[in-house]
Order: C-alpha cells, then sequence, then structure tokens
C-alpha cells in the first residue's frame, strides 16, 4: 500500500490489501453502528477536490501501472454524484491499466441515488462495492443501529447488482449473542440468498473496548457472546440455509474468524459443512483467541 499523506484510521477490505487507497471523504457519514469501532474518532468530511486531484497526479506519476484503486475512508459513494463522476473520471484518464474501482457503501447510500445515477457511476468505472449487511434480522438490524431494515438491505443490493455493481456483503456471525443466535442466522441467510452477492464474507463478532459500553446499552437487553462451539453452528447453519438464485464466493477467512474457511456457493456447501462439522469435533485446530481482531 503506497503511503500518501493519510488521515488516520484507515480501513479497506483485506481484498484490497494490494489496491491504491485514496481517501475521498473521511470517516463515516453515519457512524452510528453500535459494534463498529472504526471512525469513532473522525468527523465526517468530504476532500476539497484539489487535495484528490494533486495525490492522483502523484501517484499517477510514481504508478502508472495500477490496476486497482479503494476510495476510502466508510462511504465514499456517499459524495454528491457530479463530484464523484469527476474523481472518477480523472482516475480513468491517469491510470491507464486500471481494472477496478472499489468503496464501502451502506444500503442508505444507494437508496439515496437513483437507479440511473447507479448506472452512471458504474459506467463511470465505479465498479465494485463491499456492503455490511450484518445480519438479516429486523430486531437486530434495530438493536446494532444499523440505520437498514432487511427490506432496505434487499432493496440496495439488488439496485446495486441491477445497476452493473460487483457486490461483496458482509455478515457478522454472533451478533444476535446467545438468544437470537437461530434468528439472526435464518433471517440473514434468507437476505444473502435473496440478494445472492458476487462475493460474501462472514465475520466474527468480536466487541472492541471503544464500543463495548455503547453495544450493550442499545442492545436494550443481556447480551450472551457466543463461544466457539456456537459460532461454528452458526455458520453451518448458515451454509445449509443459503440458497442463492446466483453464485456467490463465499469466505469466512478475516482475522476475526475462528478458522479459515471459502468456497463457492451451491458447489462447494457440503465440502464446506464437512469442514465446519469437522472443526466442531477438534476445537484444537481453532484459531487462537489471542490471534482474532475484528
Ligand atoms: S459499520 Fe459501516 S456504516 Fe456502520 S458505522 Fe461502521 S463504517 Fe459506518
Amino acid at each position: 500500500m503506497i503511503e500518501l499523506g493519510y488521515d488516520y484510521p484507515l480501513y479497506r477490505p483485506p481484498s484490497e490489501a494490494n489496491s491504491i487507497i485514496f481517501q475521498v471523504t473521511l470517516g463515516c457519514s453515519f457512524n452510528k453502528c453500535s459494534f463498529c469501532n472504526m471512525y469513532r474518532t473522525k468527523e465526517y468530511s468530504e476532500r476539497p477536490w484539489e487535495e484528490i486531484k494533486s495525490e492522483i497526479d502523484v501517484v499517477s506519476k510514481s504508478f502508472p501501472q495500477t490496476e486497482r484503486i479503494f476510495l476510502a475512508d466508510g462511504d465514499a459513494i456517499n459524495l454528491d454524484s457530479e463530484k464523484l463522476i469527476q474523481i472518477l473520471d480523472y482516475i480513468k484518464e491517469n491510470f491507464p491499466n486500471l481494472k477496478r474501482i472499489s468503496c464501502y457503501a451502506m444500503p442508505k447510500n444507494l437508496l439515496q441515488k437513483s437507479p440511473d445515477e447507479l448506472k452512471l457511476l458504474n459506467s463511470k468505472g465505479l465498479d465494485m462495492l463491499y456492503i455490511g449487511i450484518e445480519t438479516g434480522n429486523d430486531l437486530l438490524l434495530k438493536k446494532i443501529t444499523k440505520g437498514a431494515t432487511s427490506k432496505s438491505i434487499i432493496d440496495a443490493c439488488n439496485r446495486a447488482k441491477k445497476s452493473g455493481f460487483i457486490i461483496s456483503c458482509m455478515i457478522i456471525l454472533g451478533i444476535g449473542g446467545k438468544k437470537y443466535s437461530k434468528d439472526h442466522i435464518t433471517e440473514t441467510a434468507r437476505v444473502v440468498s435473496d440478494v445472492s452477492p458476487n462475493f460474501l464474507a462472514a465475520l466474527t463478532l468480536i466487541i472492541e473496548d471503544g464500543v463495548y459500553d455503547e453495544f450493550m446499552k442499545k442492545f436494550n437487553e443481556p447480551f450472551e457472546t457466543l463461544d466457539d462451539t456456537i459460532i461454528l453452528d452458526e455458520l453451518e447453519l448458515l451454509l445449509i440455509n443459503i440458497n442463492p438464485i446466483s453464485p456467490i464466493v463465499f469466505r469466512a477467512n478475516h482475522a476475526s474468524n475462528v478458522y479459515s474457511i471459502g468456497g463457492n456457493l451451491p458447489e462447494d456447501k457440503e465440502k464446506m459443512l464437512a469442514l465446519v462439522r469437522s472443526l466442531k469435533e477438534h476445537p484444537e485446530l481453532l484459531k487462537p483467541k489471542v490471534l482474532r481482531r475484528f
């Protein structure tokens, strides 16, 4: 990752590890999800065009061969479409070998733009969106202050897909605690199946110190964290219940996960289920807790 004058903390999805990152916005325009500690120290703002332009100028001279660019921070797509198009056009002009531009997006960002606007952004080179679903259960979506319902998530993801975007979605194992574990997974599998994102990442909840009290307060009833066996039960139930309408590349290989699992759905479902079931018999194979982080 090239070092620009970044405003830290800086995040990008694991699959953007080799991408050039331009921070076109700072922080997250929502910044209220109770489990998320990413941008709590930042106030949302949009960087001036002149600063973005001069960074593109510098980086394109040093790395003209760049193939992938990620636009940070938490929801660059929140930018006014006109400004985003100005950035996309300038990036395309200056990186002739570019294959992909991506950014994070939340359902509300996508529903605030019309299908035509989204199609235009996609035609201008914004190819891929990383979207946090977290859970498909409406009660839990409220408890974690996601600012979305299962319906708005499905509508937003389908709108993005129909507009030509590749979408990569995230869900969080354990986010319902023990009490809502089954509801969380069955509803999440329903939403995931409806949306059938191109990529799906299942992370595992680790509540960081910075948001622990807020998470518990907003949950508004006792929250029992899941042990590894129940996390594996959730993963098993999730895989059983996802019935995609188009293929999904599935991964549970995030730093927070108990074990690295991956495959394509539906064809690798049985293989992944066999692995999850064997891990339940062999907990000694799971990643040590000290090595896990959210
Ligand atoms: S999870 Fe995403 S939308 Fe929610 S506060 Fe964090 S960055 Fe913002």
